[in-house]
């Protein structure tokens, strides 16, 4: 079996296809060795390996792969002309994680392996670079022990980097490189007695040692805590494994002709067709992300503007210049050329490693770039018009999830212009942020627990602080560049993020930020525009964004390409003002009993609960009337015509009765009964188990004249619209049927109280009746339920819960073991599960369509936002999805890639 796969030379074994089984570095590097670009010759050991060594462990991989290895090491050998093992012409090699997705920073790599005490000193002999030799082997020792060897001191810290930092204090010295060959041998010794003090054991210098431990590291590091929580947030499988790279380095630290950099082929947060990229003179490629210096920008072009920002000093200014473009003018075109080949080739913007040795460019890496939303609409836009992809194509590759970014709220302009700008930083993720300043993770939950805004404030970000990124409104760091480990987490969440502020000081210990001598503390409140990098003192207002541009000529793509219409879930007349701003077209589901909690309408409901007959529901149900009416003019009228399903009162009664005495006793006030009736009402209504008692249209058929009451309020309201001169859709919605003789009865008020109206109104209006279906027996007898119905629309929320037996309000009891123990894949709450509720939808649709060939067929639960269940709703023959107003674009998206 090959286990190995060799790339380099102009050739490679792999491709780009074979992303499962190389991982996403090892295929693109196959796939640049096959179209010429210039990068070290390596070879990549297989996911299958990484699965292999889960199971059987160390030794058994050795000897597996070994034959296989040794003939990639040869491979390497031939076209460096080095020799792994030598001290006279050392061949040194990187051993470099990666799996199908990438997980940045999330696993290990190890660099300049091959280093130890002779190999040091005929690296330094062939190349005439002491400096560049001791260098690497530092760095060699630091990363194996922290990597490999797992060395960390007292306090859980990495030791390398205390010693590194007394260092260069001894010598005053500000950066790594700043330090001279001496002081790097000495750092070397302290290094390794380090290694001895924590690890029990030496640094080995065996090459073959080294190599074998760090694939193994690698392997390992798939199953580390923090890759485990990543694949969490971000969705990803555990079983897929990371394939191992290893591969020739070459050196960035060789002097001043030499550099690393990250790059992107277009602007990773606004989408501007211009390439970008930050590089560091003399350093390997680890330093650019980490921090470890402020990166200088690649294109002039995306250079800072300093004139900008007053408050930095001359010599940070002096130190973002020059740009590669002006440094190294031939190699930055060699850049863009390759930026081209890479962009016609994979067709997408694309984010690249490169390293400079000695002049001579090397890429070590590139993939699809990660994008924040508002790019990914852009990129998707200009490509089409590029000619570089389809409209089927420009639609597939967005990702409904991250259009949320675009739909939030951003800086109200006028609030700007009287903000004080405290600092300014790199534009790492866009949007607006405000809250207060927390400094450590801890803290952001107890802040979040409490419903408050955090903004988290550190000096970096490392992989540790990701679920403190995750709960805060925003990110702000006061080092670190456009690619460092808060810029890249962040767009990846869709977060707002401001990194390098280089003018705050942060006190951790103390909890403070200080700009100039101004001093701010935990808890203050701070905003972020990490569109334009500025940091604003105090709380700032926001508002809606404006969807125009890329938005709409890519949704409007997007509804022609769809099948399925999309509709909001929106019970007020602000909430369906949203849906349509987002382009909802209809309304799914009205919850009408949502219009009762509000203001003194609870006290007009109550009455009609507490009311011991019909006469006195009547009465009481007659002040409720002009208010449910007055909704749904508001709710006609924003929708301008487009259909609106109204579902009648659904929940058990005893939710509009409180069951504290204390509150018993402020209702009996109200309404000017005594308590003891409130109390005794309460547990009258008291069931063992509502969600299966006395709801749904179990209400209208027991007590008719609710639904007379909300059959007029509907009617007299649409006519009152349609008589205003607009057009009225309206569609009522009967719940909880099981029964075909439940919706014939509820069928027959409605229409006989439709009569009543339009005989009294002398006038009448078109409307149609139907039901939800969302009690299994509906799903399985839906043919004779159809007789009766105009539409059914699919409440899967309470079908997922019958069909399951889970009930939603308790299942946090037990569902989130069942995904641990692998029992559920996902939540059948939040996909929708096709096996089984899925197959009570088709046969309601088959069922359904026998007896009544107009039925209209729509979802109405939590399911319709969620693109997967999207894609099942259109394949099952629905005509529309509705979902909550935020998740429509989301949701429009989705039906057109479910159609394509
Ligand atoms: P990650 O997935 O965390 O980016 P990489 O495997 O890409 O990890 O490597 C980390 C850093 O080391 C990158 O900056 C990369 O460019 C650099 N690097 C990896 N392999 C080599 C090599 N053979 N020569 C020089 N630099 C390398
Ligand atoms: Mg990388
Ligand atoms: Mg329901």
């Amino acid at each position: 079996e090959k286990y190995v796969y060799k790339f380099g030379n102009g050739t490679a074994d792999g491709h780009s296809g074979m992303k499962d089984l190389l991982g996403g570095k090892g295929a693109n590097l196959a796939e640049m060795a096959r179209i010429g670009i210039p990068l070290p010759p390596g070879f990549t050991i297989t996911t299958d390996v990484c699965k292999l060594f889960q199971q059987k462990g160390r030794d058994a991989i050795h000897d597996m792969i070994f034959d296989q290895a040794l003939d990639g090491l040869h491979f390497i050998q031939d076209v460096m002309g080095t020799d792994f093992g030598s001290s006279e012409n050392p061949c040194l090699l990187s051993v470099r994680s990666g799996a199908k997705q990438s997980m940045p920073g999330m696993m290990d790599t190890v660099l300049d392996i091959g280093m130890n005490d002779e190999a040091v000193e005929g690296l330094a002999k062939l190349t005439g670079k002491d400096h560049f030799a001791w260098d690497a082997y530092r760095r060699l020792i630091q990363m194996y022990g922290d990597v490999v060897m797992k060395v960390v001191d007292e306090h859980g810290e990495n030791p390398y980097e205390t010693v590194l930092e007394e260092q260069k204090r001894k010598y005053g010295k500000r950066y790594d490189k700043d330090l001279t060959v001496d002081q790097l041998k000495e750092l070397v010794q302290l290094y390794k007695e380090t290694t001895e003090k924590y690890a029990g054991k030496p640094f080995p210098q065996n090459p073959k040692d080294q190599i074998w431990g760090a694939i193994m590291a690698v392997f390992e590091s798939w199953n580390t805590p923090r890759a485990i929580h990543y694949r969490e947030i971000h969705g990803i499988s555990n079983e897929g494994g990371t394939a191992v790279n290893v591969q020739a380095m070459v050196y960035g630290n060789m002097g001043d002709e030499s550099a690393s950099g990250v790059a992107f082929t277009r602007n990773a947060a606004t989408g501007e067709n211009v390439f970008n990229g930050e590089y560091l003179i003399d350093a390997q490629g680890e330093d650019v992300v980490a921090g470890i210096r402020t990166p200088l920008q690649i294109t002039l072009k995306a250079s800072r503007n300093w004139a900008k920002f007053a408050h930095v000093s001359e010599k940070e200014r002096a130190e973002d210049y020059p740009s590669l473009e002006e440094y190294m003018p031939e190699i930055f075109h060699q850049l863009m050329d390759i930026r081209q080949l890479l962009e016609e080739h994979f067709r997408d913007m694309q984010d690249v490693e490169f390293t400079i040795q000695e002049g001579r460019l090397w890429m070590l890496q590139t993939r699809t770039g990660k994008r924040t939303g508002s790019a990914m609409l852009k990129i998707a836009r200009d490509m089409r018009e590029e000619g570089l992809i389809t409209d089927e194509e420009a639609l597939l590759r967005l990702d409904p999830e991250k259009l949320n970014e675009l739909l939030h709220p951003v800086f109200e302009a006028g609030a700007l212009d009287k903000a004080t700008v405290i600092a300014n930083g790199l534009p790492a993720s866009p949007g607006a942020a405000t809250g207060k300043i927390v400094f450590f993770q801890e803290d952001v939950f107890t802040y979040v627990e409490r419903k408050e805004p955090v903004i988290l404030v550190r000096i970096e970000t490392s992989a540790d602080d990701l679920k403190g990124m995750y709960a805060a409104n925003g990110i702000l760091t006061a080092r670190g560049g456009m690619t460092s480990h808060a810029a890249v987490v962040a767009r990846g969440l869709g977060k707002c993020c401001i990194s390098g502020a280089g003018a705050l000081t942060i006190d951790y210990r103390n909890k403070t930020m200080t700009v100039g001598d101004k001093v701010y503390k935990e808890g203050d409140y701070i905003s972020l525009n990490g569109s334009t990098g500025n940091v604003y003192e105090g709380k700032i207002d926001t508002v809606e964004p404006e969807l125009t541009g890329d938005f709409e000529e890519l949704m409007s793509l997007a509804d022609s390409h769809a099948r399925m219409k999309v509709r909001a879930n929106a019970d007020t007349p602000d909430a369906a003002s949203v849906a349509r701003h987002f382009g909802a077209t209809g309304i799914g589901l009205c919850r009408t009993e949502h219009m009762f909690f509000e203001g003194d309408r609870i006290v007009a409901m109550r009455e009609m609960i507490l009311a011991n007959n019909e006469a006195g529901r009547e009465k009481a149900l007659k002040k409720l009337l002009p208010m449910q009416r007055f909704d749904f003019e508001g709710i006609f009228r924003s929708m301008k015509g487009y259909p609106v399903t109204i579902r009648l009162l659904d929940p058990p009664l005893h939710e509009f009765i409180p069951f504290e005495l204390e509150e018993q006793t402020e209702v009996a006030k109200s309404l000017n009964v005594p308590v003891e009736e409130i109390t005794r009402k309460a547990e009258q209504l008291r069931e063992v188990n509502p969600m299966l008692g006395h709801r749904g249209c179990r209400l209208g058929n027991t007590f008719p004249e609710i639904t007379r009451m909300q059959t007029r309020a509907i009617l007299e309201a649409a006519l009152n619209i349609s008589a205003e001169g607009l057009e009225v859709t309206p569609e009522i919605m009967v719940p909880l049927v099981g029964d075909y003789k439940e919706l014939k009865m509820q069928r027959e008020i409605i229409l006989n109280e439709a009569k009543v109206v339009f005989e009294e109104k002398h006038a009448s209006i078109k409307f149609s009746i139907g039901t939800m279906i969302e009690v299994p027996r509906a799903a399985i007898t839906a043919d004779k339920i159809a007789r009766y119905a105009d539409f059914f629309s699919f409440g899967t929320n309470d079908l997922t819960q019958m069909t399951f037996g889970f009930s939603r309000d308790d299942m946090g009891t037990f569902v989130p073991e069942y995904l641990k123990k692998g029992l559920l894949k996902e939540s059948p709450f939040n996909v929708l599960d096709n096996e089984g509720v899925g197959y009570l939808v088709k046969t309601a649709v088959d069922l359904g369509l026998k007896t009544n060939k107009e039925l209209h067929l729509g979802i109405c639960g939590e399911h319709g936002g969620d693109p997967s269940s999207i894609e099942f709703c259109d394949r099952t023959g629905l005509d529309y999805v509705s979902c909550s107003p935020f998740r429509v674009p989301i949701a429009r998206l989705a039906a057109a890639q479910a159609n394509l």
